[in-house]
């Protein structure tokens, strides 16, 4: 068969998602061909070579975008089927008859992606798949080349950046984030010789520094140090980043001397909120303050963290906002923030962990298909005012390219304004912002 799998969106990186599967079919025998439209233009045309489309769709971002893809394929071959597959797959399925797709694989989704288009699969149209192991090395090969994505800029340089998986899913069940509803605290690690090669092909393919996509890359604590290791071994040039929670920081203290020698530029860590019962609700296993503590340990090791939050929650008040802002501000973490973070709302997906609290039934409407979520509104409606204007405030940061110090200091302006807050400082001390490592996009889950 001939199948086209297409990339909507992964995060700025050439997408494993589909050069994963893609290994997978074409051991299978089928014909590949792959599109990433977050990188390449997307014409309906693209999909009249294929006999079956499947649109990865591992976040909520690349999900929406997948539904306008999908239906453009469907205005122009109704018969051609069409799948949705990755952790967001669940959704694919939500307008019912209206829905552009015909199947949507949830969770691991290669083995089902082959049994669906050799005919076999006896599965609904909908299913979810937690199998172990069997990863193949990801084809490469078929997607745009690694400059057409983020790089990592360091000290005025911006280099090639590749990314892998060492592992999918999470131990962990923090009530907000996509990944427990699906996996429900298991874990599935990529071995690590798959890991290790598809490492080398990104280097040979010129990437100076690799993103460890995991979404925790301490999960595995043993098996990311392995890799760590061989990486190291192989490339002792080669820089790395990884994302992982504050409480995985602290436990393994240990390991962080060894990751710093071996290339470890950054952390990313979803710090969420400064305030501890919304922490709770969230079930995010750290406190504040040992947020804090999490910012110094890694710097004591020369390793920068990045940050990520979740500053608007139904319980979210000004005061909460204005702590985020004079946290990141006293602990020299402004450049180290993506501004676009500042007005980030929860999301609340069907089948989402935080519908089993009753704190939220006050806060939340009617499950809205088109949006892919619940909408939910703030205790404070002021607060709900003061997101957008956060988010505009980026935006126009972003677009102007002005410094990021500047919008964040004029966002911090204006949640103060009007309250009995202290105002921000004239100038927040950027250290040395310069050699500050990050990736040049964005994310939005
Ligand atoms: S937020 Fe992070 S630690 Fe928590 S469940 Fe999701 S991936 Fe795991």
């Amino acid at each position: 068969m001939k199948v086209l799998l297409i990339s909507t969106y992964e995060l700025g990186r050439q997408p494993v998602h589909v050069a994963s599967p893609a290994s997978a079919l074409l051991d299978a025998g089928h014909a590949v061909r792959a599109i990433d439209i977050s990188v390449e233009p997307w014409d309906p045309a693209d999909a009249d070579w294929a006999d079956a489309v499947a649109i990865s769709t591992p976040m909520h971002t690349a999900m929406r975008l997948a539904h306008n893809v999908a239906e453009s394929i469907k205005q122009r071959r109704p018969e051609l089927p069409v799948a949705a597959y990755g952790l967001y797959a669940g959704a694919a399925l939500d307008l019912g008859d209206r829905a552009p797709f015909d199947r949507a694989i949830v969770g691991e989704y290669e083995t089902a992606l082959v049994d669906w288009l050799d005919d076999r699969s006896t599965e609904p149209a909908l299913s979810v798949h937690l199998d172990r192991g069997g990863f193949r090395l990801p084809i490469r090969t078929i997607l745009p080349p690694l400059d057409r994505y983020a790089r990592l800029a360091i000290g005025g340089h911006k280099l090639l950046v590749g990314a892998v998986e060492a592992s999918h899913g999470c131990l962990h069940m923090c009530r907000h984030c996509p990944i427990p509803a699906v996996y429900g605290g298991r874990l599935r690690v990529v071995d690590v010789e798959t890991v290790l090669a598809d490492i080398d092909q990104q280097v040979a393919a010129g990437a100076r520094h690799i993103t460890f996509g995991d979404p925790d890359f301490l999960n595995g604590p043993a098996h990311s140090l392995r890799i760590v290791r061989g990486m190291h071994a192989r490339h002792p040039d080669l820089t790395f980043d990884c994302t992982v929670k504050v409480e995985h920081i602290l436990r393994y203290r240990d390991l962080w001397e060894e990751f710093a020698a071996s290339g470890c530029l950054f952390v990313v860590s979803a710090f969420e909120t400064m305030n501890d019962r919304i922490l709770e609700l969230l079930d995010k296993g750290h406190t504040g303050e040992e947020a804090a503590i999490a910012v110094h340990l890694l710097r004591d090791f020369g390793i920068d963290i990045r940050p990520s939050w979740l500053p608007f929650t139904p319980w979210t008040t000004r005061a909460d906002i204005e702590s985020m802002f004079r946290f990141i501000g006293t602990h020299d973490l402004v450049e180290s923030t993506d501004p676009v973070q500042m007005g980030i709302r929860l999301l609340i997906p069907l089948g989402s962990l935080m519908l089993e609290l009753r704190e939220l039934e006050p806060h939340i409407g009617r499950y809205e298909p088109d949006a892919l979520s619940y909408p939910w509104s703030s205790e404070d409606p002021e607060v709900d005012l003061l997101a957008k204007t956060l988010v505009e405030i980026a935006e126009a940061g972003v677009s102007s390219g002005r410094p990021t110090v500047d919008t964040f200091l004029e966002q911090w302006v204006a949640v103060v304004e009007g309250t009995d807050f202290a105002s921000p400082p004239n100038a927040i001390p950027q250290g040395a912002t310069e050699a500050r490592p990050k990736l040049t996009e964005s994310w939005f889950c």
